[in-house]
């Protein structure tokens, strides 16, 4: 799925998310910015925001100085653009932040905040495949956790389905 063309309302708060679009990567990502500040990416378009050198600066801008009522974490939150309930995953191997994720169209939900959060865990790839290297290192063992990441090596997909979305 592309980028959504029709307003789509907040899955936390239920108010209708604005459109922003981004210039670095050409295209809108919905902000609920009359809510609860949260962010819906469609699909992949999340892989284009969830490093520290990547530009977000459009999305932060459109967030900065405003007051959000924080939504509360609830089990039941459906995707806005098909209806399926949302499931919650943890942002990374060590991440204490869970993000809300669609398993029917692939789109994530990201209360405010949890952006800034994610990317500052970890400042690259590299850093990403290496923290996933220790964990297996710590979980399987050096010989085991070598040959998966050598098989990952190439697959970046897998990876970060593996490592960055558990
Ligand atoms: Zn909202
Ligand atoms: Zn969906």
């Amino acid at each position: 799925m592309s980028d959504t063309k029709e307003i789509i309302n907040c899955p936390a708060c239920g108010k209708p998310m604005e459109k922003v679009l981004i210039p670095s990567a050409n295209i809108n990502i919905d902000i609920c910015t009359e809510g609860c500040g949260g962010i819906f990416f469609d699909n992949r378009e999340f892989d284009k925001f969830n490093e520290e050198h990547e530009d977000i600066s459009a999305l932060i801008d459109k967030l900065k100085g405003k007051k959000y009522a924080p939504a509360e974490k609830q089990e039941n939150r459906l995707c806005p653009v098909c209806e399926m309930k949302m499931v919650q995953n943890k942002s990374c191997i060590n991440g204490e932040i869970s993000v809300d994720e669609c398993y029917c169209c692939g789109g994530k939900f990201l209360d405010f905040g949890e952006l800034e959060k994610i990317r500052a865990e970890y400042a690259s790839d590299r850093e990403r495949s290496k923290a996933a290297l220790d964990y297996l290192m710590r979980e399987k063992g050096e010989e085991l956790a070598l040959e998966s990441m050598e098989r990952l090596k190439d697959n970046r997909t897998m990876l970060q389905k593996l490592f960055f979305w558990e």
